[in-house]
């Protein structure tokens, strides 16, 4: 493959991912391709770490909005996380890679808990690392944590996977004219009130100069593709 431009890369995963075309769980079809094209990029060298979210199983602010306590429904929301990073973990695993998952959630015989020294020493040595929990805060959300965690681990950049190919001057779906940005400053981005991320992880990332690249799950290059910037994207500083 081209080489990466980038040595240590954060990427989100979106809980969605996992279930591909059921609405709910973890679908193994799905699971292991996105482990297949991590693995291919983790196997050529550059450091991953991983945050997945958990919309495939339990999204806290859906539960609260229909009488849940928010607290209660984003601490389900956190261990939706773990079960997901546990199975990805795992299928990266099968593909031959060293993987540990730290929790943001205290559970000591589930996970390591998250620090980032050990995270930073795990990648280092070749490990690929998976974020779950969350933030281990509610309130927040996995983009908040794939922003903070890419902080945290010195990460060159954050890849936000999505179902567009990037950011667009308007939502491409209601506006088939809409441009697409190849670059766009963390500032225009505001500016122009465009929807990258939840505004606390992108506050987070613009404060930290954290550049962000958002491209499309179904790109036929595939992650590998991205990081060697062959496939459509948006990079966000
Ligand atoms: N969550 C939380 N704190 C965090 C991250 C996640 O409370 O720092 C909870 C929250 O309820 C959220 C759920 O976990 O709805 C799943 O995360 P998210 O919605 O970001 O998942 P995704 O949409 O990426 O699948």
């Amino acid at each position: 493959m081209a080489k990466s431009a980038y040595k240590r890369i954060l990427l989100k995963v979106s809980g969605e991912v996992l279930a591909g075309d059921q609405s709910f769980g973890i679908e193994p079809k799905f699971l292991h391709a996105m482990a297949d094209q991590i693995a291919e990029v983790a196997k050529s060298g550059v450091q991953v770490a991983i945050v997945i979210g958990a919309g495939n199983i339990f999204r806290g602010m859906a539960v609260a909005a229909k009488g849940g306590d928010r607290v209660t429904s984003d601490l389900m929301g956190m261990l939706g996380t773990v079960i997901n990073s546990l199975a990805l973990g795992d299928a990266i695993e099968q593909k031959g890679l060293k993987v540990k998952v730290y929790s943001n959630v205290p559970m000591e015989t589930v996970a390591d808990t998250f620090t980032a020294r050990d995270a930073n020493l795990a990648l280092a040595d070749g490990y690929v690392v998976v974020c779950a929990g969350g933030t281990g805060s509610p309130f927040f959300t996995t983009d908040t944590a794939a922003a903070l965690k890419a902080i945290e681990l010195r990460c060159d950049v954050l890849l936000k996977g999505t179902k567009v190919d990037g950011v667009y001057s308007e939502d491409p779906k209601k506006n088939p004219k809409a441009l697409r940005f190849e670059t766009i400053s963390h500032e225009e981005v505001i500016a122009k009130d465009l929807r990258v991320m939840d505004t606390a992880a992108f506050a987070l990332a613009r404060d930290n100069g954290l550049p962000i690249i958002v491209y499309a799950l179904d790109d036929k290059e595939g992650l590998k593709g991205v990081l060697a910037g062959r496939a459509r994207s948006t990079r966000v500083g």
